[in-house]
């Protein structure tokens, strides 16, 4: 009896998996159509001077509107175009945002927002080829871009690797002029190190430090320390998810000089931005 229940458990397992494996097929067909049908887009959310609240610059987030499916939340469908290598392919989804964001910036040039930065999320994947540099490099002048304008977010995980390739890869960007940024800091398990090794120019410091500053006397300790940190290596501090005033209170008064969140602006398509 016991094993007929068990084999009866087994079976049901097997077809929910199945269902599962079903419904990543199906997403992924469509998302390999997303791009060529155009059901991608672009969000842009503003990063601005805590203290007098100034534009300086915006991150750029990938939007998926499928007609069937409706808006897909990018921490559903990134992963998956990441295991699949939709993410690195050529043409692919990380050079589409690439190249979009450069458009964008030309687009920006003469205006009023030709002085702003632009942040582009980059996956762990799409260091895997070795071309990211030559492809960032073509998509700047191709739209006439000056690179100073660009950022490129990694996450501590891509530099946990210890892998030169990579590590030629960043310091290849760099090169050209475009700046680095470490996304979600704080979450991975970066060290003073590591972070010594490559160059970065933004820590962007995650939302869940943000979310507890002035209410939880540990969250208020480890922004100080970051602070304290960046300071001391000279980078740049961006803080993730400031959603009230008394945040950005707190964020400056411990020195943090940029924030990003719903107080300042939510990701909103280009023409809103
Ligand atoms: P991320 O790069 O850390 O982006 C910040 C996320 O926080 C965004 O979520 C943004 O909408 C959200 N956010 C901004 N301000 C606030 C706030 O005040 N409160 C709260 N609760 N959330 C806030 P989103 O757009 O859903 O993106 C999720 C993640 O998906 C991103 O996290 C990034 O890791 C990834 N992603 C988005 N676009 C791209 C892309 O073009 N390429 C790659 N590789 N990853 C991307
Ligand atoms: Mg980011
Ligand atoms: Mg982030
Ligand atoms: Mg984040």
């Amino acid at each position: 009896r016991a094993k007929e229940q068990g084999g009866g458990h087994h079976q049901f397992y097997r077809a929910d998996m199945n269902e599962r494996a079903l419904e990543r097929v199906q997403l992924l067909n469509r998302l390999r159509r997303a791009q060529p049908q155009g059901e991608l887009s672009l969000h842009y959310q503003a990063q601005r001077r805590l203290t007098d609240r100034s534009l300086l610059g915006a991150e750029a987030l990938l939007r998926w509107h499928s007609p069937q499916l409706g808006n897909v939340p990018p921490d559903r469908f990134i992963p998956l175009a990441e295991e699949s290598g939709l993410i690195d392919a050529e043409g692919g989804l990380g050079d589409w945002v690439l190249a979009r964001c450069c458009a964008t910036l030309a687009a920006w040039q003469g205006g009023p927002h030709a002085q702003l930065r632009l942040a582009a999320n980059l996956s762990a994947r799409q260091f895997r080829n070795g071309r990211l540099p030559a492809t960032v490099a073509r998509l700047l002048t191709e739209h006439g871009v000056n690179p100073q304008r660009l950022e490129l977010e990694v996450t501590e995980s891509l530099l946990l690797d210890h892998d030169q390739a990579t590590q030629q890869q960043l310091f290849a960007l760099k090169d050209l002029g475009v700046a680095l940024a470490l996304d979600d800091f704080g979450t991975g398990y970066s060290s003073l190190a590591m972070l010594r090794r490559v160059p970065v120019d933004v820590l962007k410091i995650d939302r869940s430090f943000v979310k507890d500053l002035g209410q939880d006397g540990e969250a208020d300790a480890l922004v100080r320390a970051i602070v304290g940190m960046a300071k001391a290596l000279k980078l740049q501090l961006v803080a993730e998810g400031v959603e009230t005033e008394a945040q950005a209170a707190f964020l400056n008064a411990l020195g943090c000089e940029t924030g990003q969140g719903w107080l300042f602006g939510r990701p909103v398509p280009l023409e809103d931005f």
